[in-house]
């Protein structure tokens, strides 16, 4: 398919202004055709407008008939073909074998949607009969269920430029739940953004979706992002992005003159606890798991342990020349983008000028064009404790180990720690049971724990939390993957004493829809 470089407003392609961009490939930093046309404002305000009418008729599309779309969707991501994995792979320098993998993550993760849509629980239907005869008061019939919050805008993310992108988690969440959507496409991978969007404006097509359902529109400034937040028609955002990016986009949604909430994801370091048992049975083992952890696609993952607090003592000696020899082993890689490559190298010197921090361990290579090479820090607990600054993330391939004298300064670190996305703890069975204390604090900062295991690879699935608290999200009560991520884009309402025709079927009294309900308190088909 040949690219246009336009933005969608509803069905309908557009190019109102004069302001245009490339993509570049980032393993010759050369500038890839088309020219991409930026949105101006009326054009965000145009698709906001087509948003908000959409809305009045999509939120009342049924579940199967939804479920049929995401389906379709999923189908016409496939049908774009090898057209699709070969733009991806030159906007972002990315494997194929990761792009086609990811491919299956995105249309997987639309099936799931599709399912929760077709069983139809999802929607938390409950409901309490009326009692006219109770004393001293009659009580009413109240039922309740989630419905669809609004237009929702949607940032794709560079490092996933699928999963977490155009037709990504955001996207089918936000779907699934009813919501028509904005998507601002990252200015790093917008020919695959526009692969994907017209997938998405031909399942609209073919599925009788109203116009307006979904849009996407393009931007190299800040101006396109806060012209979709600052919206009057749109009533929440999702972003996965940077910390300046996430807080920017919350701050302005907070100063509406009508708030809406912004669900961003913006990273973590995800602290990897190894206890001094574990080390002994297993420091080989960890060591080299770890570094294919901290390695792993360039480290571009906001999932990467970018931070590992081992106990000083036996066994130790052996981690640390395994941990520096496989990561010494490692070739340089290519980041996504020049400036992802900048922070990194930014992030790396600054790192490098801390006080009592040291490099263990470097890649091969340098950090030069668009390549950048991975590297292992050191540093002792009390210089650790005393600088805040050593827990910020440093956005690929880097890593920092933390020296703790003792079980004191293990439970210092852990309770001095910000949010972030998950937690790793490498423990003996009976470590786990003496460790208790380690772990009650760990799961009031982060929103998954781990045994055993390291944080790269997010499971889409019923159970998954992507989320944690600030500032690794600006939410901690949600999580970005899996099916629970569609309730940042619904919202309760409470339908009192309604009669039974007007009830949506979700909560009348015959149940058509067969769906779990919490029937006057037991949870009943
Ligand atoms: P980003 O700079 O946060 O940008 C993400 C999206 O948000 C882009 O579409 C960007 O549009 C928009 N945006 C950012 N700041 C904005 C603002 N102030 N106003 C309006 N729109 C705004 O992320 P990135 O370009 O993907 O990567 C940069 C850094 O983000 C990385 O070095 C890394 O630290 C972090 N990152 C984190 C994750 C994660 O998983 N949490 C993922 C990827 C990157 P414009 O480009 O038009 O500004």
């Amino acid at each position: 398919m040949k690219l246009t470089g336009q933005n969608f407003l509803g069905n309908e392609l557009s190019s109102y202004g004069d302001k245009n961009f490339n993509a570049i490939n980032p393993t010759n930093g050369e500038k890839l055709p088309p020219d991409f046309m930026e949105a101006t404002v009326q054009e965000v305000d145009e698709a906001a407008r087509k948003a908000a009418d959409a809305f009045q008729v999509y939120r009342k599309i049924d579940g199967n008939h939804r479920a049929d779309f995401l389906e379709c969707i999923a189908r016409e991501i496939e049908n774009a073909g090898k057209d699709l994995i070969q733009r991806c792979c030159n906007e972002t320098g990315l494997p194929e074998a990761r792009i086609s993998g990811e491919r299956g993550r995105t249309t997987n993760q639309l099936k799931l949607f599709a399912g929760l849509l077709r069983d139809g629980s999802w929607v938390d239907a409950r409901i309490d009969l009326s009692d006219p005869e109770r004393k001293p008061l009659p009580k009413p019939d109240v039922r309740s269920m989630q419905v669809a919050l609004g237009p929702v805008g949607i940032f794709g993310a560079s490092n996933f430029p699928l999963a977490f992108s155009v037709a990504g988690g955001d996207t089918a969440s936000a779907l699934a739940a009813g919501c028509s959507i904005i998507v601002k496409a990252h200015p790093a991978h917008p020919g695959t953004s526009e692969l994907v969007g017209n997938a998405i404006r031909k399942a609209i097509i073919e599925c009788k979706m109203p116009d307006g359902t979904f849009s996407m529109v393009h931007g190299l400034s800040n101006e396109v992002g806060m012209a979709i937040v600052q919206n009057k028609h749109i009533k929440a955002i999702g972003f996965t992005g940077s910390f300046n990016g996430g807080k920017a986009l919350y701050d302005a949604a907070a100063r509406r003159e009508e708030p809406i909430p912004v669900f961003a994801e913006m990273g973590s370091v995800n602290p990897v606890f190894i206890l001094p048992g574990a080390m002994k049975e297993k420091s080989l083992e960890i060591a080299e798991g770890l570094a294919a952890s901290i390695t792993l696609g360039i480290g571009q993952f906001c999932t990467n342990p970018g931070l590992v607090i081992t106990k000083e003592g036996q066994s130790t000696e052996v981690f640390y020349k395994e941990l520096s020899d496989s990561v010494s082993k490692t070739e340089a890689g290519t980041m996504l983008t020049k400036s992802i490559q900048q922070a990194y190298e930014q992030g790396s010197n600054k790192m490098s000028r801390q006080s009592g921090v040291h490099q263990i361990a470097k890649g091969k290579g340098g950090n030069t064009g668009f390549n950048v090479t991975a590297s292992v820090y050191q540093v002792n607990s009390p210089d650790f404790i005393k600088n805040d600054g050593l827990e910020e993330e440093v956005f690929g391939p880097s890593s920092l180990v933390v020296s703790a004298k003792d079980n004191k300064d293990l439970i210092s670190i852990a309770s001095k720690m910000k949010g972030h996305l998950t937690a790793s703890l490498f423990a003996t069975d009976e470590e786990l049971d003496n460790y208790k204390d380690l772990i009650y604090i760990l799961e009031q900062k982060v929103g998954r724990l781990i045994i055993n295991g390291f944080p790269t690879g997010v499971e889409v699935c019923h159970a998954m939390n992507h989320g944690g608290p600030f500032p690794a999200t600006t939410d901690s009560r949600t999580t970005s993957v899996g099916t629970a991520s569609i309730y940042r884009f619904t919202r309760p309402v409470c339908y009192q004493n309604f009669p039974d025709h007007l009830l949506p079927e979700e909560l009348q009294q015959a149940n058509p829809m067969k769906i779990w309900r919490l029937y006057n308190g037991e949870w009943t088909k």
